[in-house]
């Protein structure tokens, strides 16, 4: 019988990448090795399930003994992979050992967390999956205040969500700016603005850097020494790419596990896709970039010959307060955004000295100008 391919991750990567290769080859053996219960889920979808009205458990969409009979392939779900021992084409799990033939490696990210003082810095969640989103649930019993750290994407998201359920939010960022790294000056004072008249809160150029429990709630310090209390903490100031076992098995990381166009990584056996990838250079912890590489890799593992694409890929934001498309420019390229602000939006485009466009966004009702401005647009890779 010939070497299973093991898949490490059952998230989006994980689970796409099965999902391709069996519209290709419908029998050689895969093993899916999973830390979680392996159910499928769509993780965008927590960060807007109280508009939705979604609990973690109906969010789940098929669990682990579904996907296995429908994708011909072995779950070992409840599994850690402690080692990878690339030598020997075999991963040392907390459940024993598995051999591979090939391996892809789709283990996403970690929430990044900051050292806090005081006696509750523990008590601050991070949500970056199904358990975590039931834990949150859990906490927002009864909750009215939500601190969050972070007015990225996906704080401001959660911010959002919040409001619409009636639940108050004061999100907190070092930067001047909601979405400061993708938007530019004008275009955030937009979308704060917007935010704002739905009830989010927002202090800039500070942090938390303390954090008690009292009684019930919590009392939050930030770092100009400001107070309030709030009911939790959620931290939303991003994610970064584990790459820990894939280190310790020798293969070349960079800020992701470096991988080339065939999403090989320095070990032509072992692949790697997803939040823990670094793809050509280019890190990219979205839906869209996942798919295409997971297609990508399946026709790869199957033994055609394929290299991944990227078409420029924007990212819708879900803060349904300010509909907001950002296709961020090149990181490391010159150029300036020219903004025009009207009374229902914002269409921002970030050109460069020849007047080629790099990047757009779009907020409120330019949102529909998505399509038109995407053609315009060069594949990033
Ligand atoms: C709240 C939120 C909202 C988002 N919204 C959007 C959006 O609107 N649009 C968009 O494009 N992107 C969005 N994203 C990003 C997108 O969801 C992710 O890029 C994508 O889901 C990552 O998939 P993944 O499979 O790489 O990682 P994950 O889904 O994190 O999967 C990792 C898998 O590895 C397993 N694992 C980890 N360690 C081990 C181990 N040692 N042994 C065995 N298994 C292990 C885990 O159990 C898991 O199954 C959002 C992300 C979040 C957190």
């Amino acid at each position: 019988m010939k070497a299973p391919i093991v898949i490490v991750g059952s998230g989006l990567a994980g689970i796409t990448v099965l999902r391709e290769l069996r519209k290709l080859d419908k029998t050689i053996p895969v093993i899916v090795v999973t830390a979680d219960d392996g159910a499928f889920y769509s993780k965008p979808s927590i960060s807007n399930a109280l508009a939705s009205g979604k609990t973690a458990a109906q969010l789940a969409m098929s669990p682990a003994e579904q996907l296995s009979a429908q994708f011909n392939a072995e779950f070992r779900t409840s599994t850690f992979v402690e080692h990878i021992l690339a030598d020997q084409h075999a991963l040392l799990t907390s459940k024993g050992r598995i051999e591979y033939g090939k391996l892809v490696i789709a283990l996403g990210a970690h929430p990044i967390r900051v050292p806090m003082d005081g006696n509750a810095a523990e008590e601050v969640l991070s949500v970056n999956n199904l358990a975590d989103y039931a834990r949150f649930r859990e906490r927002l019993n009864g909750a009215k205040h939500v601190a969050i750290m972070g007015a990225g994407l996906i704080g401001c998201e959660f911010a959002n969500d919040l409001a619409i359920a009636g639940i108050q939010s004061t999100v907190f960022d070092r930067s001047q700016h909601a979405l400061g790294r993708l938007l530019p000056e004008r275009s955030a004072a937009f979308f704060r603005e917007k935010l704002e008249s739905v009830g989010v809160k927002f202090h800039f150029d500070t942090t938390l850097s303390k954090i008690e429990r009292a009684e019930t709630s919590l009392t939050i310090t930030d770092s100009y020494g400001g107070q309030m209390n709030v009911d939790l903490v959620l931290s939303a100031i991003g994610l970064k790419p584990a790459v820990e076992l894939a280190q310790e098995a020798g293969l070349a990381i960079n800020r992701g596990i470096v991988v080339n166009r065939q999403l090989a990584t320095s070990n032509p056996d072992i692949h790697a896709l997803g939040d823990c990838a670094e793809v050509d250079g280019l890190v990219l912890p979205f839906v869209l970039p996942i798919m295409q590489c997971a297609r990508a890799l399946a026709k790869i593992l199957a033994g055609e010959e394929a290299a991944v694409t990227y078409p420029a890929m924007p990212v819708a934001v879900k803060t349904p307060a300010c509909p907001t498309v950002v296709c961020p420019p090149p990181m490391g390229s010159e150029g300036t955004w020219q903004e025009a602000v009207s009374v229902g939006g914002v269409r921002a485009v970030y050109l460069d000295a020849q007047g080629e466009m790099l990047g757009f966004v779009l907020l409120g009702e330019a949102v529909q100008e998505k399509q038109a401005l995407l053609a315009g647009m060069k594949a990033w890779l």
